[in-house]
């Protein structure tokens, strides 16, 4: 029977699609995916200042896990830099308390409270929303 990817906590997706490079003659059409975990993992660790045990603990998965998302994530990141790539989130192995969306017209991302019945953008009123918890 194939192990099932325990789900990773993540609190809140990264608030953008993606990155890219400018001022480089490389124009390449290739992209690394970051998993939201793996960027909750470098949001943890260098951003927030966590240790490993703590990061792990708020993401409820084994330190050596994190260990792996963490250093899964650098290389990403550093292949993205060192090649000129774009880099593109994509929602992984994630768990999400809330359910979050994003809207298509001014890309906001929100979450929608439950006794809102509608679902439309916060902040723009549009309902071209698209929910970030079922991305590929
Ligand atoms: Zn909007």
């Amino acid at each position: 029977m194939p192990r099932r990817t325990r789900l990773r906590k993540v609190v809140a997706p990264p608030e953008f699609k993606g990155y890219k490079p400018y001022g480089t003659y490389k124009n390449s059409k290739e992209y690394v995916e970051l998993l939201y975990e793996e960027y909750e993992a470098i949001k943890l660790s260098d951003y927030d200042l966590m240790n490993h045990k703590e990061a792990s603990e708020l993401m409820g998965i084994s330190r050596p896990t994190f260990a792996r998302i963490y250093e899964s994530a650098r290389r990403k990141i550093a292949k993205a830099f060192v090649e000129t790539k774009e880099i593109r989130t994509v929602f992984g192995n994630t768990q999400m308390d809330d359910s979050w969306f994003i809207c298509n017209a001014c890309q906001a991302r929100f979450t929608i409270p439950k006794t809102l019945k509608q679902n439309i953008c916060p902040m723009c009123s549009s309902d071209q929303i698209e929910s970030l918890n079922n991305q590929k």
